[in-house]
């Protein structure tokens, strides 16, 4: 049998097309590598008001913000937790008329899982080789073969899509730094219950955000040059020793369990057309740092947008032609601020001058810079940009 419509990956980007797709009434298959009881891992992500924006439309904005908790505010401090700038995110997520939440990204997971006709997603089953052409070959670990007459790779940042179907882009590269995640109970000041802080020190960063009732997302990130041996929790605590008191006591305490850790690549070549229904979405597309807390949020706009293409022709190539123009510069430019800010972050300066440049930016132009990477709402409507 011929699948009209295959996704390979079924993380967050994967899901939230085939939910798309569905919703349109596209039949649609998700082949996932990872066995149904290794799903839900992950700390929790920023969900800026783009990606609320989708959720939205998908119908499942409610059931998003359940378990997170909305951020107003993004506040840098100094390592004595000093404010440095507070940026209002009111202005920021203006043209979405959504707020940005911090929401476990297990919750993210399920919460799209349920919104799913059962058997869209097909787990344990790893994509081994692709076949291009019109009509699309898969082979799957467990020695069967899929056939489908559309490919979506959204198998993230080492994508067997990509590699398979666009050789020539480069490899992911290693940014020179490592981040650790994790999520704890922790008893944050009220005056801080809707505000994620970015402490702005030395070389690294840390920052959190409440999350839900009384939980807290924390991530750190410290230059490191070797992307095979990674470093320990102590690490990262020699190296925030001195910062105040929050974010010793969120790396301490932080259960084993609850941390992850992950050396950090990114690739900004864009992919370029195939005459073959094939294309990428999420960080098979644009692998970016996490430093503008995007990767995800636009993964879920490449998805809105590529369902909404194909849902509006009959014609395959057309769709994932007008879905590359419409997406894949915007997501680039979020990428490349991405490289930029993770360069600033890690760069070797003392910590007076980093302090001092912060300073000198007005508000005005931090919330500006925001709102160009979290984009517009007439980006994902081209009907509308078009008239
Ligand atoms: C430290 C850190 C913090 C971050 N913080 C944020 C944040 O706050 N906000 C935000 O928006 N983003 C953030 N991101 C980025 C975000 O995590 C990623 O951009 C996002 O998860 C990518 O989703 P994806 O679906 O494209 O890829 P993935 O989540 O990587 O999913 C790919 C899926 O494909 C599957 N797969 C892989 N190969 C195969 C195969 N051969 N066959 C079948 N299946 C396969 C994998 O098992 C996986 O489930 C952060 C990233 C890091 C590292």
């Amino acid at each position: 049998m011929i699948s009209p419509i295959t996704i390979v990956g079924g993380g967050i980007a994967g899901l939230t097309t085939a939910l798309a797709l569905t919703q349109k009434e596209k039949p649609v298959v998700v082949l996932e590598a990872r066995p149904l009881n290794q799903y839900h891992i992950g700390a929790a992500l920023a969900m800026a008001p783009n990606a609320m924006w989708v959720f939205r439309q998908l119908g499942i904005a409610e059931r998003i913000t359940q378990s997170g908790s909305r951020i107003d505010r993004y506040q840098f401090v100094t390592p004595q937790g000093r404010v440095l700038k507070s940026i209002n995110l009111d202005q920021v997520g203006k043209g979405w008329g959504e707020s940005a939440w911090a929401v476990p990204r297990t919750h993210i997971l399920r919460s799209l899982l349920e919104a799913l006709p059962p058997g869209v997603l097909v787990t344990d089953s790893p994509v081994t080789a692709i076949y291009p052409g019109q009509e699309i070959g898969l082979d799957l670990a467990n020695n069967e073969s899929h056939k489908t007459l559309m490919l979506i790779g959204a198998d993230g940042a080492h994508s067997i899509v990509r590699d398979t179907v666009w050789p020539k882009l480069p490899e992911a590269q290693f940014q020179n730094f490592v981040a650790m995640r994790g999520v704890i109970e922790y008893p944050l000041p009220p005056a801080w219950s809707h505000s994620t802080l970015q402490v702005w020190g030395g070389r690294g960063e840390f920052g959190f955000s409440p999350m839900g009732e009384s939980q807290v997302y924390w991530f750190a990130t410290l230059p490191w040059t070797d992307a095979q041996n990674l470093p320990t929790r102590d690490h990262f605590l020699r190296h925030f020793r001195q910062w105040f008191a929050p974010v010793n006591d969120l790396l301490r305490l932080t259960a084993d369990d609850d941390l992850l850790i992950h050396p950090i690549f990114d690739q900004l070549r864009p992919f370029t057309e195939v005459p073959w229904p094939m294309t990428l979405i999420g960080d098979a597309a644009h692998l970016m740092t996490p430093n503008t807390g995007q990767g995800a949020c636009q993964g879920i706009m490449d998805a809105w947008v590529l369902a909404q293409e194909v849902a509006n022709t009959t014609e395959p190539l057309q769709a994932i032609e007008r879905y590359r123009n419409l997406r894949l510069n915007s997501a680039l430019f979020v990428a490349r601020q991405s490289h930029r800010m993770g360069k600033i972050i890690h760069q070797r300066m003392p910590l007076a001058v980093k302090t001092g440049m912060l300073r000198i930016t007005p508000e005005a132009l931090i919330g500006y810079s925001m709102r160009r990477v979290v984009g517009n709402v007439r980006s994902v409507q081209p009907q509308i940009a078009v008239r």
